[in-house]
């Protein structure tokens, strides 16, 4: 196997779906009882099936995050740098076609979000872009990550995809985790959402985590857009695809994103609408599947969901993002990429995590320790 997408070519969307919608209250008690849980077992409990025994998944869900890490939640949030991008992609406020002043943050303004981003008390950023080759390429990652190396513990990405080569050059500047999103393993509605720019070319993105693999990146995060197409095939592809790529890359880290579609400036409404009851069926689905996976939930989120959310799987949680460059000083009123659902400050959710029993974490990895 060169890739993920030779196994990807074994499985179909269609059969893949009906197959977990006819998953039966048998199938899922099996998955609940079983030690270690297979791909069956995943598509049972992500399945209409399973309804019914959410208490009882949140239950081993929250046993077993307690088990692998603790009472601790990883703390991070998103530095836009660019809202430029070549991309058309139907979802999104920063698309190529949305008539939007556009704006790449020059060093001196990185430096001041970087000065809010501190004050806020984070060690842990993610850098965020459009795809925009002309001017957001390798060499201003490598000057960013310069840039802002002193100032954090752990520098994560979540641009456009890369080569390897170009993985291979930023990894020493200080690059310690990638996420890229398939959005949907679903092909042909991939195209409908990707019509324009190198957004659209399936394959290759498909393929980028193998990439990540290949260069030895220390995490990778996968997900995919739900509201896009049916959450719940979705979901077993990511699934499938992380398993793949934990048995090939295990010297890597993995977290995983249910980023629901929000609204934006010009916005596309779901196809498929994912209730809060659903989405912690899915968290916790992944969570009995895998164990040792991070699972992150953004501002997209309610406050009220993110609160009862925080004890039943999640690993790691954003607070105080803005998603349009500059938006923490330097020009907060830009267009965001999309709204945000909690508004609370990170020291606010430090304080609901801490009203839990748990400690909000700044760092959970220091660049020094790759050196
Ligand atoms: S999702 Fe990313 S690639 Fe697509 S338009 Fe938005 S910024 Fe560009």
């Amino acid at each position: 196997m060169n890739s993920f997408a030779d196994i990807f070519e074994l499985h179909s969307w269609d059969e893949t779906k009906a197959s977990i919608y006819a998953k039966t209250s048998r199938d899922v008690e099996q998955a609940l009882s079983a030690d270690k849980r297979t791909l069956e077992d995943f598509k049972a409990l992500i399945s209409p099936a399973a309804a019914p025994y959410l208490e009882q998944m949140a239950q081993i869900s929250q046993r077993l995050t307690l088990k692998r890490f603790g009472k601790v939640i990883q703390m991070y949030v998103p530095l836009y740098l660019s809202n430029e991008c070549n991309n058309i992609c139907t979802y999104c406020g920063f698309s190529y076609d949305n008539k939007v002043k556009r704006k790449t943050l020059t060093p001196m303004e990185i430096m001041q979000e970087v000065a809010v981003i501190k004050d806020m008390g984070y060690d842990h950023v993610l850098l965020v872009t459009g795809e925009a080759n002309q001017t957001v390429h390798v060499d201003y990652f490598k000057k960013v990550l310069d840039l802002i190396r002193p100032h954090f513990a752990q520098i994560s990405m979540e641009v456009q995809p890369l080569d390897l080569e170009d993985y291979q050059q930023l990894t020493p500047y200080g690059l310690n985790t990638v996420l890229v999103y398939q959005e949907t393993y679903h092909q042909e509605d991939y195209k409908k959402h990707h019509p324009k720019g190198k957004k659209s070319n399936f394959q290759y993105r498909l393929e980028t985590p193998d990439r990540l693999g290949q260069a030895g990146i220390h995490k990778m995060g996968l997900g995919v857009l739900i509201g896009l197409e049916d959450w719940r095939t979705d979901s077993f592809f990511t699934a499938l695809h992380l398993s793949y790529l934990e048995k090939k890359y295990w010297q890597s880290k993995y977290s995983l994103s249910f980023p629901r579609l929000r609204p934006f400036s010009g916005g596309l409404e779901p196809k498929v609408e994912m209730s809060d009851r659903e989405l912690v069926q899915l968290i916790c689905a992944y969570r009995l599947f895998n164990q040792e996976v991070e699972l992150s939930i953004s501002t997209r989120e309610s406050p009220n969901f993110r609160n009862n959310i925080i004890k039943l799987g999640i690993t790691a949680i954003s607070a105080g993002s803005k998603t349009n460059p500059g938006g923490y000083s330097v020009e907060r009123e830009s267009l965001e990429q999309f709204e945000i659902s909690d508004e609370r400050s990170p020291r606010q959710i430090a304080r609901v995590i801490a009203a839990q029993g748990y400690e909000a974490v700044w760092k959970d990895w220091d660049n020094s320790l790759a050196t």
